[in-house]
């Protein structure tokens, strides 16, 4: 980013401002925080590893050194203690400024905050929170002191990240740990990691494969048996570089745990919004989009002449209609993600689905809508919206929680009651 780029984002409004969403001071803080990191030195990094299809390595680690790896950590480890809603808002400004970083960040960040301020409000045994709370001290410590990167490679390319079957990697118990076989698609991170937090199948001779025996297991990135494979050449998100992992027979010590046995289960089930925290990064594209298009049509984009278009009446009303886009996904995200929490009612895990379809769809509607009011010069790549535009496209592709399992969820469980069926 040139020196003009930086002038439109000294002008940016917070997209969720403290007064107005009532946002508490601890909130506050790290929107602000976030806001002003993603500026400086998110936003003139971005074009570059877009381009290149690099990792954005520097911003985790200057990340480190404002603590932002460790926002969700919990205060009494050293970390920020950021609230499940307080690093949406925060993740949601990154986003704003790089949708790969952000993407990536939240990879990293749910590792922290999924074992920590979600884990906190699952009910576990007396010796499973014990056991619990020994281990996720190794891994803080690791990031709050080494500034240690944690990936979070789900996918393998079947059912198995939406939730409907067994996931296929599969671990088996041996003296002292595990061994792990499989491999995982899409891995954001791979080759940056330090740590691939791997959700995998613990299986015994002769036992079927069930998801309540999911396991969840950092798996240290230089460990004998795991490779980076594939290519890494996307339309968006270019900059998660997220290439295939391949795990064979890799020993995993049982501290690596990043739950115990049985408990990542009951917090997909009991904690259902914990899959809404790939939203934010495409809540700050869609604002982005709209930015851009306010700057341009002003004649005060950096790269492009001072032309005013803001005069036409098709103009007007093209902002207008984004607007009015831009501040029904705002509201009903703001709505999800403040009423997140351990077993939401019915209305709130549809409203949750609602906001994610509504979040992953409007970026992409608004960046094309910004595109075609914008006009040819505004896709240009020495400009920041062909990116927005390609980024954003990725929003409704993403499991658990793709667009279309929105809707199927949506419809179905609109329709029925638990249990209920039609013969
Ligand atoms: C930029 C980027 C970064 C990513 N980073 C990560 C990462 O770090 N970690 C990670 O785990 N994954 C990551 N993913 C993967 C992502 O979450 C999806 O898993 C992946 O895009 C699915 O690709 P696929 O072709 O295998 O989709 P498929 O599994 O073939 O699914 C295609 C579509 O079919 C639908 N579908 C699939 N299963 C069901 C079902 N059971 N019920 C109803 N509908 C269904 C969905 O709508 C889905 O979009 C990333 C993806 C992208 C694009």
């Amino acid at each position: 980013m040139n020196a003009c780029d930086l002038d439109r984002h000294d002008a940016d409004a917070p997209m969720f401002d403290r007064a107005a969403f009532r946002l508490d001071d601890a909130e506050a803080e790290l929107v602000a925080a976030a806001q002003l990191f993603g500026r400086q030195r998110l936003a003139p990094r971005a074009a570059q590893h877009d381009r290149d299809a690099t990792f954005p390595m520097e911003n985790f680690r200057d990340m480190h050194a404002e603590g932002l790896l460790a926002i969700c950590v919990p205060k009494d480890e050293g970390g920020a203690g950021a609230s499940f809603r307080a690093y949406c808002l925060a993740a949601s400004e990154l986003g704003r400024y790089c949708g790969a970083t952000a993407l990536s960040w939240n990879m990293h960040v749910c590792s922290t905050l999924w074992t920590g301020a979600l884990a906190d409000d699952l009910i576990m045994t007396t010796d499973e929170r014990r056991e619990h709370n020994e281990r996720r001290r190794l891994h803080y410590k690791r990031i709050v002191g080494d500034g240690a990167i944690y990936a979070q490679p789900f996918s393998e390319g079947g059912a198995a990240a939406a939730g409907t079957v067994a996931f296929g990697t599969e671990a088996r118990a041996v003296a002292g740990g595990f061994l792990l076989n499989g491999k995982k698609i899409f891995a954001s991170l791979s080759g940056a990691a330090d740590y691939y937090g791997v959700l995998c199948t613990e299986r015994g001779e002769g036992e079927k494969a069930s998801r309540r025996n999911t396991l969840y297991l950092a798996v240290p990135a230089a460990a004998g048996g795991v490779s980076v494979v594939g290519d890494w050449d996307p339309l968006g998100m270019r900059g998660t570089v997220s290439r295939t992992l391949l795990f064979n027979d890799v020993f995993v010590p049982e501290d690596e745990m990043l739950m115990p046995r049985g408990v990542y289960f009951r917090a997909a089930s009991c904690w259902p919004h914990m899959f809404l925290t790939l939203s934010p990064t495409y809540m700050g594209l869609a604002q982005a989009a709209y930015d851009f298009t306010v700057a341009y049509l002003r004649g005060e984009l950096a790269g492009t002449p001072p032309v005013k278009r803001r005069m036409y009446p098709t103009k007007q009303i093209a902002v207008a209609e984004m607007r009015v886009m831009l501040e029904q996904t705002k509201a009903l995200w703001f709505q999800a993600i403040s009423e997140a929490r351990a077993n939401p009612t019915k209305e709130q895990l549809l409203r949750a689905y609602a906001a994610q379809f509504t979040v992953m769809e409007n970026a992409n509607a608004l960046a094309a809508r910004a595109i075609r009011t914008c006009g040819g010069q505004a896709m240009l790549k020495n400009l920041a919206l062909e990116r927005i535009y390609r980024d954003s496209r990725c929003g409704s592709l993403m499991l658990p929680w793709t667009a279309e399992i929105c809707l199927d969820r949506l419809g179905r469980e609109s329709l029925y009651e638990p249990g209920e069926r039609d013969d």
